[in-house]
């Protein structure tokens, strides 16, 4: 195990409601491993958050002891693992609400695609998911969230009416596009460098064209997670996406373009698709 670079000083963390951890303790590497196997973060200390609270705490602590920070959901895009500084788990905030008069879903910080499915389904809804729902909705959609229905509707963050953030001055934010929309429009494919997202609010599709696609990424998410890779080894990124493009492009026998076969009348009716692109 890799030893902390130094010795921070917890003791603001304590009023964290979830584990506060450090190498060597009990949980550490339960608390740090994500999804991504070969990407390990090895940060000096990492905090399960619970709520938005948690995340302030963490923040505030942050920039009061100079620390770097780095967020981890489901560690799928685990893509530069940190060895120093603070990691903010967020896996246990996986609230989800649907709303069906709104036709739209207030999902936190931990949240899966999978979770977003059950929660809006019921209602015959689903959100703008891509080729696995195992992926976190919040670390999809800040980096633009690119759908199995993108043709027919655009990028995932297109759809978001607004993030709730906590900067790193350590201050709760609600955004949206009158409320600090510059911050609302750098959080919509500027991934995690403005600040730690606690929840974002966004629109909901109508079967049968959104459920279509969830089922695609659902086969998908069953495929890849079954694979020898996922426990044995470490799972080849590589590996793992063309094999996600390969069933999600595979196409079917009503048409060549599977987005296409599964949007139908949905696509051709106004709604998302007309909407504006965010500026990226
Ligand atoms: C099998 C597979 C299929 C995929 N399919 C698609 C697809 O179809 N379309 C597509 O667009 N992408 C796809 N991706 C990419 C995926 O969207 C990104 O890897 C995304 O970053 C995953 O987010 P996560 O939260 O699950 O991962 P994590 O590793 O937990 O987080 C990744 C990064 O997101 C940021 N982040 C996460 N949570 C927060 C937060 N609360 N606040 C601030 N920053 C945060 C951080 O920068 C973090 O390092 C796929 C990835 C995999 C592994």
């Amino acid at each position: 195990m890799t030893a902390p670079h130094h010795t921070p000083d917890l003791f603001a963390l304590s009023e964290i409601n979830g584990p506060v951890l450090r190498p060597g303790d009990r949980s550490y590497a339960d608390e740090v491993t994500g999804f991504n196997l070969a990407a390990l973060h090895t940060p000096d200390v990492v905090i399960g958050a619970t709520g938005p609270d948690d995340i302030v705490t963490a923040l505030r602590w942050a920039k009061a002891t100079d620390t770097p920070v780095a967020v981890q959901a489901t560690g799928h895009g685990a893509n530069f693992p940190i060895d120093h500084g603070l990691l903010i788990n967020t896996s246990r905030m996986t609230d989800v609400r649907t709303d069906p008069a709104t036709r739209t879903a207030t999902i936190a910080a931990g949240a899966k695609w999978s979770d977003v499915l059950a929660s809006a389904a019921p209602h015959g809804l689903a959100g703008l998911c891509g080729t696995s729902t195992d992926a976190g909705v919040i670390g999809y959609t800040l980096g633009g969230g690119l759908p199995v229905l993108g043709r027919a509707y655009g990028y995932a963050a297109d759809l978001v009416r607004s993030f709730q953030v906590v900067t790193p001055d350590g201050h709760l934010r609600e955004t949206d596009p009158q409320h600090e929309p510059e911050l609302f429009w750098a959080l919509r494919g500027g991934k995690g460098n403005v600040g730690v997202v606690t929840s974002l609010v966004t629109e909901l599709l109508p079967s049968p064209a959104s459920t279509a696609a969830a089922s695609t990424a659902r086969a998908n998410t069953r495929r890849l997670c079954s694979e020898p890779g996922r426990t044995g080894r470490a799972p080849s990124r590589t590996r793992c996406a063309a094999r996600s493009r390969s069933s999600a492009c595979r196409p079917s026998r009503r048409s060549r373009n599977p987005c296409a076969a599964a949007s139908g009348p949905a696509s051709r009716s106004p709604g998302p698709a007309t909407r504006p692109r965010a500026k990226h």
